[in-house]
């Protein structure tokens, strides 16, 4: 059996900053698409391109003949936001960063492919799934529809987010739910605009908005059970320019979060009874966008003790939190894991790091090798060793 080949740790941060400096947001990920091919293809494995356009899925067979099949997954987008790092690897392109470390995931799941095609000591078959637009445009969900589990088949799939605030070398595992679903809203009061000091001519849009974000954020404590988490802000406001015209229209934006699908059902009915009350009681007329983003993102409990599992062996069992509460923001790879098995874990991208989605984020490097441990250790046992629990 032939030694398995490390990415060493500069070639491992060679890459990182290269995607670094070419952030590319959703369904945009060219470069970065081309250059993921290009290293898997340079290691011999099974290149498919083109899912979901800018998806990538490298296939490969293990040395000890026929076995399962599972999908490691990385999402490898970036965001509309302008870094504010002074970093020799900082963006090259205006207004688009990795402030989400999608670049490391996808650095850390390439290392994971390298070193399991020097040394495929397994039985059965690994997919290296790269995934655009994981922000906001539902890369995950694009790729399932373009046919990912039928040309690629799977009995389970795996995938990771770093995790500032958890020191670099500890890990966070969830035997259920871990990312909430998320919904967004968008509405448009339309009344009529009068002047400032004569309101009775009018109807007013501006009151009744205000009245909607205070009433809306309030459904989540008078109509749910207190013990289901959920959440729902009110994000943007917008009308009216000036100080003595009463605006004819005013828009609001939001987004609701939870874990629970009848919980879900019923946030959204009271809130369509809401607005239209409202509207009503004003004599405005209404239009309302409310729809479902992502689902929760349920990790399958005996797979999840599967990945603790290799985790304790490789960071030590006190450095696998088994007690952090789930996240209330989302994540696409719900619908992966919707599909198939599934577990999405969290690594420390250490206790000083800037936040998700921050100007001065950046992905934490000393990472980049655990990760790529994770993946390995991840795959030899569920395919070397057994351990993939049984459908
Ligand atoms: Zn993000
Ligand atoms: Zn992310």
């Amino acid at each position: 059996m032939s030694t398995t080949i490390w990415p060493h740790l500069d070639e491992l941060k060679g890459w990182r900053h290269d995607f670094h400096q070419h952030p590319e947001t959703a369904f945009e990920e060219h470069r970065t698409s081309a250059r993921v091919a290009e290293l898997l293809r340079s290691w011999g494995l099974e290149v498919h391109e083109g899912l979901a356009g800018t998806g990538v899925v490298a296939v490969l067979r293990g040395a000890r003949g026929e076995g399962p099949s599972i999908g490691l997954r990385a999402d490898i987008d970036a965001l509309h936001v302008t870094e504010l790092n002074a970093v020799p690897h900082a963006s090259q392109n205006p207004g688009r960063m990795h402030a989400c470390g999608h670049d490391g995931h996808t650095t850390m799941l390439l290392g994971g492919a390298r070193a399991l095609a020097s040394n495929p000591d397994f039985a059965g078959t690994v997919h290296f799934i790269f995934q655009p637009a994981e922000e906001n445009e539902g890369g995950a969900r694009a790729m399932i529809e373009d046919g990912l589990f039928k040309q690629f088949p799977m009995q389970a799939v795996y995938s990771m987010h770093n995790w500032p605030g958890l020191p670099v070398g500890t890990a966070a595992v969830h035997a259920g739910p871990v990312m909430a679903a998320f919904d967004v809203f968008s509405l448009t009061l339309t009344g009529k605009g009068c002047h400032a000091a004569m309101p009775h001519l009018g109807k007013d849009t501006l009151l009744a908005a205000c009245q909607l974000v205070t009433q809306l954020p309030a459904l989540i404590s008078r109509e749910q059970e207190v013990h289901k988490p959920a959440v729902l802000s009110v994000t943007s406001i917008n009308g009216g320019d000036t100080f003595n015209v009463m605006p004819e229209q005013i828009k609001l934006r939001g987004t609701m979060r939870c874990f629970d699908m009848e919980q879900r059902a019923r946030i959204e009915q009271r809130f369509r009874d809401a607005v239209a009350a409202t509207a009503t009681l004003h004599g405005l007329e209404v239009e309302l966008d409310y729809r479902a983003s992502y689902p929760a993102t349920i990790n399958t409990p005996e797979h999840a003790e599967v990945c603790a599992g290799v985790l304790t062996d490789l960071l030590g069992a006190n450095s696998v939190r088994r007690d952090l509460p789930p996240s209330m923001a989302s994540e696409d790879f719900a619908f992966m894991s919707q599909a198939c098995p599934g577990v999405y874990i969290w690594m420390g991208n250490g206790e000083d790091s800037a936040s998700l989605h921050n100007p001065k984020y950046d992905f934490n490097d000393r990472l980049l090798p655990l990760g790529v441990r994770y993946w390995v250790e991840l795959t030899l046992g569920l395919l070397r060793d057994g351990k993939l629990p049984k459908a």
